[in-house]
Formats: C-alpha cells, sequence, structure tokens
C-alpha cells in the first residue's frame, strides 16, 4: 500500500532543498507527498539549529507529534536535518514514538537510512513526485569550510563537498521537465563551488542552458568569492537574475575580524560597488549585537548601509548559538541591541523603498508566480493591472511604487 508523506520544513532554503530531495528518496520506495497530516502515514519533520529558538521550535513540534503517532497503528516519524545531527540519536531516549533520526550530513544516504529501517518497502520504481512549482532549489554544495565564530553550521554540516556538475544539471533538467521555471542553485557558500576544472560561474551558466528554465538564482555567496568572472557572467547572460544577495554581517573591521568573515568593510564596499556597476541589485544580511560591539563599530555599520544602498537586508539579534567561539564573550545589553536594530531598520527600510521607487518607468522582465504578481530580475515584486499565466516571463512598463511593490502597466 502506498505510505502517504506529509513534510513540515524548518529553517532556510538548504533544507527546502533537502526536504525535496528526501522526498524524492521516499518516493522511490512507494511513498507519495500529501499536504493532510491527517491523512499521512509518514511524518518527515526538516530541522533546523542555526538559532536557539529554531531548534526549540523544532523539538517541540516533535513532541507534539506523539498524539498523532497514536492514532493510527504503523504511522511513522523521521526527525532530519540540522536539529537531527546536532541532537542526535539521544533525541529517541526522550521521545521513544520516534522512528527515524536522520542527520543533516547524511542526507546523501537518506535513502539507505530508510532501507536499514525497514519500515519502507525495498521495491524500486514509485513514481518520483511531480511538482509544478515556479521556482525550486537545488543543492550544489554541503558544509561549509570557514569558522564564522557565530556559526554552528560547519559544526553541523561538516565540510564544504561539491556535487559534480553533471549530478547538478540532471536535477536542473528533472525539475524543468517537472514544469519549475526558475532554479535557486544552493550551497552555505555557493560561489565557493569548484569541482574539477568547473568553477561556480561555469555551473551558472551551465544550469542557465538547460532547456525549459527561464531563469537562474543563487544562494547564499560569500563576498570573497565574488570574481569578477563571476559579475561578469551574471552581468551578461540574461537568464541569470540581476540581483545577489550577499551577506555582509558588519561593516566594522574590528567585528568582522572577530567573525572570521576574512574580509574588512572596504573589500566588501569594493565587491557591492563592482556588482551594482554591473547593474546587479545587492541584498543583505547583518548581525546586530554581536559581543563587543560598539557604539562605533555600529556606526560603521550604517556607513557601510549608507554607501550600498541594499535593495533589501535582513537584520538579526545577535542569537548565541553553544559550541560557538562567539556565544562565550561578553553580550551587549538588550537595551543598546533593541535601540540599534530599530535605527538599522529604518534606514534599511528607506533604502529598500528607494530601490522600488528608482524602477518606476523602467520596463521589467518578470517572472509570474501567481496570476496578478511575479518577481523581476532584481527581485523585486511586481503587482500586475490583469491575470497572467504562472511561469511565463513577461515585460512590463513599472507604472508606480508604493515601496515594498510595484504595479506595472
Ligand atoms: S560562511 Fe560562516 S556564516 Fe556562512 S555557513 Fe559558513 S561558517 Fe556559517
Amino acid at each position: 500500500m502506498t505510505k502517504k508523506v506529509f513534510v513540515q520544513t524548518f529553517g532556510c532554503q538548504m533544507n527546502v532543498a533537502d526536504s525535496s530531495e528526501m522526498l524524492d528518496a521516499l518516493a522511490l520506495r512507494g511513498a507519495q507527498e500529501t499536504a493532510d497530516i491527517d491523512d499521512a502515514d509518514v511524518i518527515l519533520v526538516n530541522t533546523c539549529t542555526v538559532r536557539e529558538h529554531a531548534e526549540h521550535k523544532a523539538v517541540s513540534y516533535l513532541g507534539r507529534l506523539e498524539k498523532w503517532k497514536a492514532a493510527r497503528s504503523g504511522r511513522v516519524i523521521i526527525f532530519a536535518g540540522c536539529a537531527a545531527q546536532r541532537l542526535g540519536e539521544k533525541l529517541k531516549k526522550s521521545y521513544q514514538f520516534l522512528d527515524i533520526v536522520a542527520g543533516a550530513k547524511g542526507i546523501e544516504n537518506f535513502g539507505g537510512v530508510l532501507d536499514e529501517s525497514g519500515l519502507f518497502g525495498t521495491e524500486r520504481g514509485g513514481d518520483i513526485i511531480k511538482k509544478s512549482a515556479v521556482t525550486d532549489f537545488v543543492t550544489v554544495m554541503r558544509g561549509c569550510d570557514f569558522k564564522c565564530s557565530y556559526c554552528i553550521v560547519p559544526s553541523v554540516r561538516g565540510p564544504v563537498k561539491c556535487l559534480p556538475p553533471q549530478e547538478i544539471l540532471a536535477r536542473v533538467k528533472t525539475l524543468a521537465e517537472r514544469g519549475v521555471k526558475e532554479i535557486v542553485l544552493l550551497g552555505q557558500t555557493v560561489n565557493a563551488y569548484k569541482y574539477e576544472t568547473t568553477d561556480f560561474a561555469d555551473l551558472l551558466e551551465a544550469a542557465a542552458a538547460v532547456p525549459g528554465v527561464l531563469r537562474v538564482r543563487f544562494m547564499s555567496p560569500h563576498p570573497l568569492y565574488m570574481t569578477p568572472k563571476l559579475i561578469e557572467v551574471i552581468k551578461n547572460n540574461p537568464k541569470i537574475a540581476k540581483h545577489v544577495h550577499l551577506p555582509a554581517q558588519s561593516g566594522s573591521d574590528k567585528i568582522l575580524k572577530d567573525m572570521k568573515r576574512g574580509y574588512d568593510g572596504k573589500m566588501l564596499l569594493d565587491t557591492i560597488n563592482a556588482l551594482k556597476a554591473a547593474g546587479i541589485l545587492v541584498s543583505t544580511d547583518i548581525i546586530i549585537g554581536y559581543p563587543g560591539e560598539t557604539e562605533e563599530d555600529f556606526n560603521d555599520t550604517l556607513k557601510l548601509v549608507d554607501a550600498a544602498r541594499f535593495s533589501f537586508a535582513y537584520c538579526f539579534k545577535f542569537s548565541p548559538r553553544a559550541g560557538t567561539c562567539a556565544a562565550l564573550k561578553n553580550a551587549v545589553s538588550d537595551k543598546d541591541v533593541v535601540k540599534r536594530l530599530d535605527i538599522l531598520l529604518n534606514k534599511v527600510k528607506g533604502y529598500a523603498a528607494a530601490a522600488y521607487d528608482r524602477a518606476v518607468g523602467t520596463k521589467q522582465e518578470v517572472l509570474v508566480e501567481t496570476p496578478y504578481k511575479g518577481r523581476a530580475s532584481g527581485n523585486l515584486w511586481v503587482k500586475f493591472p490583469a491575470k497572467q499565466a504562472s511561469g511565463n516571463i513577461v515585460t512590463v512598463l513599472i507604472k508606480k511604487s508604493d515601496g515594498t511593490l510595484l504595479y506595472s502597466e
């Protein structure tokens, strides 16, 4: 009998991509996805541990599944991903109803884990789950070789392992054949990708050349690997989105050094300016309240934001993670963090609105995601006055902006 799988994914796009791969492994063993948890025989919980809050959320979700499991015999619970990697098999002691723990480092062998459990059929040949989303994600590398002082990812995902280009492009082709129009290539430091003679710029062009692919994006790049070759490729290839989400984290040289990011404020701004000069919109991530951050350091971050005029920025309050160096250092007071975050958010909002306003009067190529909305190449949202077919790229004239949305003719 076909098992029905309900998937609950927490965390980043890497996890969304991992869930999709795990679903394929389940589908090969005769399972099919369902959107209805009550109808499901299997729950796959894919978890995140980047912030303590995220891990608590995943574990408390697991706790609530005891009743779900007891409601029908034969139900299976799989706890996967980064929190599963960090907490490991000891989870099974506290949650005895849990069947399978599959850590993020072992995603490639997820099929083997299912087979070893004996809970799934060993017959092959079940239909791969058909998806028709406009956008889907493809992992090109796993793990990270950096050791940023605040980050738990290298310890849960391990060192970098790049997948062979043939494997990546086969996955892109499969998704394109399923009707996916926009591919997002994923890796913790995606632009550090290197497999034999293929670098990330080569991979990006090859993905854009796959028949049926209308647009390619990527995340998350590291500023150190934003090479002139890569910037040229993004600039010149019409299928590659003119947007880069480049995590800055701070504008203070002192804090960047302490974070072990590998660049200083000037190197970062030079890279941002090179991207902008190539017509590419740049958004970012910023951490506020990193231990030891003074008013002067915070002002350096504000100066970076003024100079870079990011089209968007995710601003995070520093979250200490056990097992990272930064967790051991003196925290900035909550009062200062809240005040700084407020100032930063206002500034960031102003520049994001300006990015939208600057697009008024221009023609934009927009990938239609829902009948009345789509995303321009620079990752700005556009609303249409009339219904459009999802998955098409339409060229529209932008009539006005409200600072968070563009309105087309
Ligand atoms: S580059 Fe730094 S922040 Fe990003 S995953 Fe690696 S260690 Fe974490």
